[in-house]
């Protein structure tokens, strides 16, 4: 007998699960039918691209890594490999008391790999410089099982490394506040380093990375292709404007009850949404409810199309991010047309800024005409306009970037291990859980599809 699958959340998760959901169910010969439900009126959630102009502008993520795999195999499946486009390699800064220092040569994540970038950086003072080379001789960390980025690398580098050099370096991907964030679960491999060379400096002694080799892409027409080419593949039942509010439990299959008073009844369920919304539609499952973790991060980004004639950029490169202690709102900026010069048409330039950091995130409250002021103010001196922008794009996402806190790996354990008793055939995906990125996302998606395949086939 057939099966039914719904996905709750028509994300880049969601659309994922449902892609390989129907992949593999025509590859094992399995009649599946699934139904996408998403709350907003199109699909795609955080990515979402704007065609205006002549130019392409990203709402969201503007691009994915190449080095985890998934998304470049999701984009190959879906035909659109010709698409494919690197990012311009250029020097990349980092803003510290108004001035723009470059990201010293060869670090990882900000840990040196060689020692003379660093001694020359203006971004540590003397004082500085010779905490982080504390890291040669301070003993190993006690054992531990996790601890905040912030403390781990204030124990080995010192609080100044933190601030100018490692935050702003993360603040991009989590925008939150980094002595919360947890070390295992976003920054894994500096554990390994620690504790097989006792120290960072020494772990990664020459270990450079390759210089100059891009480590992004993107696609040529924007990643809401990525998203339409998704759509179109599908042969499923697709929902737009309509909210899963209710989820019942009913003789080993699920009844979602929709904000338009239809019920949807299913045999399994992906729920690819925001963990506070699975947390409350799978209520027998309290673990899912987090009392330690700070509310995910509200951020804005502000897209500003000029002409590049009337853009002067202090120093040649492709953007910068922000020193943790800088009193200015922005915590990084694009210069997309030298990043990604084929989303702008000739002669013209584009700067992307991002707004809003774990405890300041009220700002992106304010107008769009406030937002663009504000960004325009916090890059003066850095980038000069000799006009003001032909048109702007402005767009908040309300606590839209998680937050991993210490022990997030425990929790994630905990849901796999109580999930499967308490709500089985229910799978949960996405940025809440185990990464944020795309190729991140793309991996849950694919692995919930894969593990709901496999439950059909041994008929557990
Ligand atoms: C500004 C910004 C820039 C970023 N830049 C990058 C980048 O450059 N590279 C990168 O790899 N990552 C980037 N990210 C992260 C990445 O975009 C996200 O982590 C990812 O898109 C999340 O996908 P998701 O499907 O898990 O969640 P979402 O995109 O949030 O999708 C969840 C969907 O569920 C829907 N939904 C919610 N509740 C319900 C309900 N009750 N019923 C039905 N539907 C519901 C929502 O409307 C939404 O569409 C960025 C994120 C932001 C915000």
């Amino acid at each position: 007998m057939a099966k039914h699958v719904a996905v709750i959340g028509g994300g880049i998760t969601g659309l994922t699960a449902a892609f390989y959901l129907q992949k593999l169910a025509a590859s094992s010969h399995l009649d599946l039918h699934v139904t996408v439900i998403e709350t907003k009126d199109q699909f795609g959630g955080k990515v979402e691209t704007v065609h205006r102009d002549g130019f392409t502008i990203e709402r969201g993520p503007d691009s994915f890594l190449k080095r985890k795999k998934e998304a470049l195999e999701l984009v190959e499946a879906l035909g659109l490999g010709d698409q494919v486009v690197s990012n311009h390699t250029g020097k990349s800064y980092i803003l510290k008391s108004g001035e723009l220092h470059p990201i010293p040569e060869g670090s990882v994540m900000g840990v040196p790999t060689q020692l003379k970038p660093m001694l020359d950086s203006g971004l540590l003072s003397e004082d500085g410089k010779a905490r982080a080379l504390n890291d040669l001789i301070l003993p190993q960390l006690p054992e531990y099982e996790d601890m905040s980025v912030g403390d781990f690398f204030s124990a080995r580098l010192g609080e100044e490394m933190v601030d100018h050099i490692i935050s702003p370096l993360l603040s991009g991907i989590y925008a939150g506040n980094i002595y919360k964030l947890s070390l295992a679960a976003t920054q894994p491999q500096f554990i390994n380093v620690e504790r097989d060379a006792g120290s960072l400096i020494l772990g990664f002694n020459g270990k450079q990375p390759k210089k100059k080799t891009s480590q992004f892409a993107t696609l040529t027409s924007g990643l809401g292709t990525l998203i339409e080419r998704l759509v179109d593949s599908l042969d499923a039942r697709l929902l737009r404007g309509v909210t899963v509010s209710r989820i019942k439990r009913e003789n080993h299959k699920y009844e979602l009850i929709l904000n338009n008073n239809e019920k949807i009844t299913a045999d399994m369920v992906v729920s690819a949404v925001p963990n506070d919304i699975s947390a409350n539609l799978f209520s027998d499952a309290a673990y899912l409810k987090r009392e330690n973790a700070d509310p995910n991060t509200s951020v804005a980004t502000v897209a500003m199309a000029f002409d590049k004639d009337d853009v002067t950029l202090e120093k040649e490169g492709t953007g910068f991010v922000v020193s943790r202690k800088e009193p200015i709102a922005i915590t990084a900026s694009t210069w997309t047309h030298l990043k990604w010069p084929h989303t702008v048409p000739e002669g013209k330039a584009l700067v992307r800024c991002y707004v809003g950091k774990a405890g300041d995130d009220a700002i992106i409250e304010q107008s769009d005409e406030e937002l663009i002021a504000t960004s325009l103010q916090n890059l003066s001196g850095v980038v000069d306009f000799k006009k003001d922008p032909h048109f702007s794009v402005v767009t908040r996402w309300r606590e839209a970037m998680p937050q991993y806190p210490v022990g997030h790996k425990l929790w994630l354990a905990e849901i796999q291990d109580k999930l499967p008793h308490d709500y089985p055939g229910v799978y949960l995906a996405g940025a809440s859980y185990d990464g944020v990125g795309l190729p991140d996302c793309i991996r849950q998606g694919k692995g919930a599809a894969q593990k709901i395949i496999e439950r059909i086939k041994t008929g557990t």
